[in-house]
């Protein structure tokens, strides 16, 4: 970026056009807006322009809360003039829309939703609309996160801003998009299983997923409740840096969080990975260990354009001086496996309470209560939401409980002290996001094993509990995405974000 970029004679142009303010990234936005050069509302009316001009053929948004949002842009011009701004004042934003928001339509994707307007708002959400957030809209994805295309949502697939015949990704598609196609500057996004990673690689974004507890859970709609982590998707690792700064801490609406301190994450992703990267983030030597999972490249079928992709940024940490190890983690064959038992036992739990009565859409002219659950649930989930409610309630049944369940919770133990072993040896492993790019629209979508083995690369870290960063680090000769993974120890975050602007730094 040359160091003009925000030069008032440029302002001036982008001004008067109104139309690329939304191109900046949230920190140049940030800085722009403290220096009145232009105001949030302009920031917020180009972004909106862009959403009309882009949504209807990406899908991205579920709801678009225009007037809301420049309620909230006048309100944060008005912060900015008396003083009061923050980093993320007057800066739009998304949600994912499983995730609540109060007085603003939260459907999670699925019909069952369709009229769900939440009187309350995830912890995570009002962090961020006290410091001055613009809400601009709610994001589409699979439905309650079921899915690795957006082709699960009931409000229509995502389609990717780089070929538009190809998936965004999933589950939190629309987020991606938006943050990728500038509708907006970052987007709050969830991952159970890969949510937040694949869709950031399938879309030349930064995903990250922080870990466990990390973040409160509070307000965002159940999948499986031992592995989803909320977190942030940006077009920069600085930008995911000072987001994640105001979305963490401890909630006490939400028990799993942790109380370990906030980061200055901002301040950590500045520095420069270096032979001394390590120490200067608490690492184990003085150099930056790069662990290579074996098992992550041995992968069958893993796309050669993404597998040398991955190498190359290997390379670049064997420049800066880094110390690179092979490593195993012998159980990772396993975390498929273990995720495809224990999330769709967590699932059928928690999709229980959406049954026509409490929540949203009840079906009318029904003739019993059993009736009325029934058609409400057949007609307001998609099919694989009924897959896993019903896979899960299999597994969880008497005689299954301790042959799947239990086995699965003993192995995700092993997995877990993989991760352990490991990080005693290295400060981050370094793998593919995802084994191919972004596929046809179709492709996957009538075959749920094919669907499921996305996640290969993506469901141990989550499976564990580690944070793991996605990386845009390149594209296919066929010019779609390529993301780079990175997992890290717990509540080294910072360290993610350090090595996520280190690859994409510009030479
Ligand atoms: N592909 C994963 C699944 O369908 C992703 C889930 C998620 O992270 N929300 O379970």
């Amino acid at each position: 970026m040359p160091a003009c970029w925000l030069s008032p004679e440029f302002l001036k142009i982008q001004r008067k056009n109104n139309m690329e303010l939304h191109k900046l990234t949230l920190k140049q936005a940030a800085e722009g807006l403290r220096k009145k050069q232009f105001t949030s509302v302009e920031l917020t009316q180009a972004c909106l322009a862009q959403i009309k001009k882009r949504n209807k053929d990406l899908n991205a948004f579920i709801t678009i809360s225009e007037d809301r949002a420049i309620a909230e842009a006048k309100l944060a011009d008005e912060m900015i003039e008396n003083g009061q701004a923050t980093e993320l004042t007057g800066i739009p934003f998304s949600v994912k829309d499983s995730i609540a928001t109060a007085d603003i339509r939260s459907t999670a994707a699925a019909k069952i939703l369709d009229n769900y307007t939440p009187v309350f708002e995830a912890t995570v959400v009002e962090k961020i609309r006290k410091a001055g957030g613009v809400l601009i809209g709610k994001t589409n994805c699979d439905a309650f996160g079921h899915g690795a295309s957006n082709e699960n949502s009931m409000y229509g697939a995502v389609r990717n801003p780089y070929n538009l015949k190809k998936v965004s990704g999933g589950s939190s598609g629309g987020s991606a998009v938006s943050v990728a196609d500038h509708m907006c500057f970052y987007s709050i996004a969830e991952d159970t299983g890969g949510s937040i990673r694949q869709p950031a690689s399938f879309c030349g974004v930064f995903g990250l997923r922080p870990t466990y507890g990390r973040n409160s859970r509070y307000g965002v709609m159940p999948m499986a409740s031992s592995l989803d982590v909320v977190g942030p998707m940006a077009r920069t690792a600085e930008d995911l840096a000072i987001v994640l700064k105001y979305m963490a801490g401890t909630d006490k609406k939400d028990a799993t969080t942790t109380v370990a301190t906030v980061d200055n994450y901002d301040l950590i992703a500045e520095k420069e990975i270096s032979a001394q990267g390590g120490s200067a983030s608490g690492g184990k030597k003085s150099k930056l260990v790069v662990g290579i999972p074996k098992e992550y490249f041995e992968i069958e079928g893993i796309n050669e354009e993404i597998k040398k992709n991955v190498l190359y940024q290997i390379e670049k940490f064997k420049e800066q001086g880094a110390e690179i190890v092979e490593v195993s983690l012998p159980h990772t064959k396993y975390a498929m496996a273990v995720y495809y038992i224990v999330v769709p036992s967590e699932d059928s739990s928690n999709m229980a309470r959406l049954d026509g009565i409490r929540y949203g859409v009840r079906e009318k002219k029904i003739k019993s209560l059993s009736e009325l659950y029934e058609v409400s649930r057949a007609n307001g989930f998609p099919e694989e939401v009924k897959r896993r409610i019903l896979i899960g309630t299999y597994v969880l049944s008497a005689g299954y409980y301790e042959a799947y369940y239990k086995k699965a919770q003993k192995v995700r133990t092993l997995i877990k002290s993989d991760f352990e072993k490991v990080f005693k040896e290295v400060d981050i492993l370094i793998a593919p996001t995802s084994p191919f790019p972004a596929f046809e629209l179709g492709e996957k979508k009538s075959d749920p094993l094919q669907m499921y083995l996305a996640d290969v690369m993506l469901s141990p870290a989550a499976v564990a509990g580690y944070p793991a960063l996605s990386v845009p680090t390149g594209f296919t000769a066929e010019g779609l995405p390529i993301g780079t993974q990175i997992i890290g120890d717990k509540m080294k975050e910072g360290l993610l974000l350090q090595v996520g602007k280190f690859l994409t730094k510009k030479d």
